[in-house]
């Protein structure tokens, strides 16, 4: 059986954050053909129920980069948090270095609340500004991310300490690359933890057991599929761990030229169906029917 991987944002979602309807279609035939379709993102599984329920599509959900894996009926297959201890060292080193950040837990996203209108002040002076185009796409791509279904606005970082649900994903943002390389590396050092990026102002942290390859390969096997015959969609370097799974990887148009030079294959940008252009070339390439 073969599977088709398609991260969310800056793949399947267009600029508006919206799953277009040629994309829909194509996920439809893919099914059709007997391809499992999974999604596979940073996003919280809740997020992804919200958006694929408005597209009527009903693929297997890879979350919060790798920690989650739900099945099409949305039975939770698996889980990885970030070890309890490691989440209070984390959530307390972002508030002395003075970073916005979001707590992803089974059922929503906490964030300071003084942080977040920082950070929002922090966006809105940069679209004020004179930008090169670059900068102004990653800025964004940042006011996008507040579109996610489920935060909870909290007062301080104990707020998030004391609740009791597991930990899955933690998302720290800055525009400024220093203090995100800083805090890459206080977190890359720890062996227990990994670390990857959806875009240039973030970095996400997860258990060093949870990435979206992971996740695919053990979805993969569970149902005795095909990694050789699979095919996977994205942009950022949070899909590289997916990408050096399958047989079949594909980087979006608007990925970066480091993205597109690890993929096998490239296609369209998430804002002409790039995603669909990849199904309808492929799929007679890769598909091994049922
Ligand atoms: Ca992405």
């Amino acid at each position: 059986m073969s599977f088709i991987a398609i991260d969310l944002d800056g793949t399947l979602l267009n600029n508006e954050n919206e799953i277009s309807e040629e994309n829909i279609k194509a996920i439809k035939l893919a099914q059709e053909n007997g391809v499992e379709v999974v999604i596979s993102t940073g996003r919280a599984y809740f997020d992804v129920q919200k958006i694929c329920g408005k597209s009527g599509i009903l693929p297997f959900v890879i979350g919060t980069n790798g920690a989650t894996i739900h099945s099409k009926d949305g039975e939770c297959i698996s889980s990885i948090a970030i070890p309890k201890i490691h989440v209070e060292s984390i959530v307390k080193w972002l508030d002395v270095h003075d970073f916005y950040y979001e707590v992803f837990t089974e059922k929503n996203i906490f964030s300071l609340k003084e942080k977040r209108e920082s950070f929002q002040n922090e966006i809105n002076r940069l679209k004020r500004a004179d930008l090169d185009e670059d900068t102004k796409e990653l800025v964004s791509i940042a006011e996008r991310q507040f579109d996610q279904f489920g935060y909870i606005l909290v007062e301080n970082s104990n707020d998030i300490l004391q609740q009791n649900d597991e930990v899955f994903n933690i998302l720290a943002c800055s525009f400024d690359k220093n203090r995100l390389a800083e805090a890459r590396k206080q977190f890359s050092n720890c062996n227990e933890l990994m670390v990857v990026s959806s875009a240039d102002h973030n970095i996400e942290i997860t258990s060093r057991f949870a990435s979206k390859g992971l996740a695919l390969e053990k979805l993969v096997y569970l149902f005795n599929g095909s990694l050789d015959q699979s095919m996977a969609i994205g942009d950022s370097n949070n899909d590289i761990s997916m990408f050096e799974k399958v047989g079949y990887s594909v980087a979006m148009g608007n990925a970066k030229d480091d993205i597109k030079a690890l993929c096998s294959m490239s296609t369209l940008n998430n804002d002409e169906n790039g995603v669909a252009y990849a199904i309808n070339q492929y799929i007679d390439t890769f598909v091994v029917k049922k």
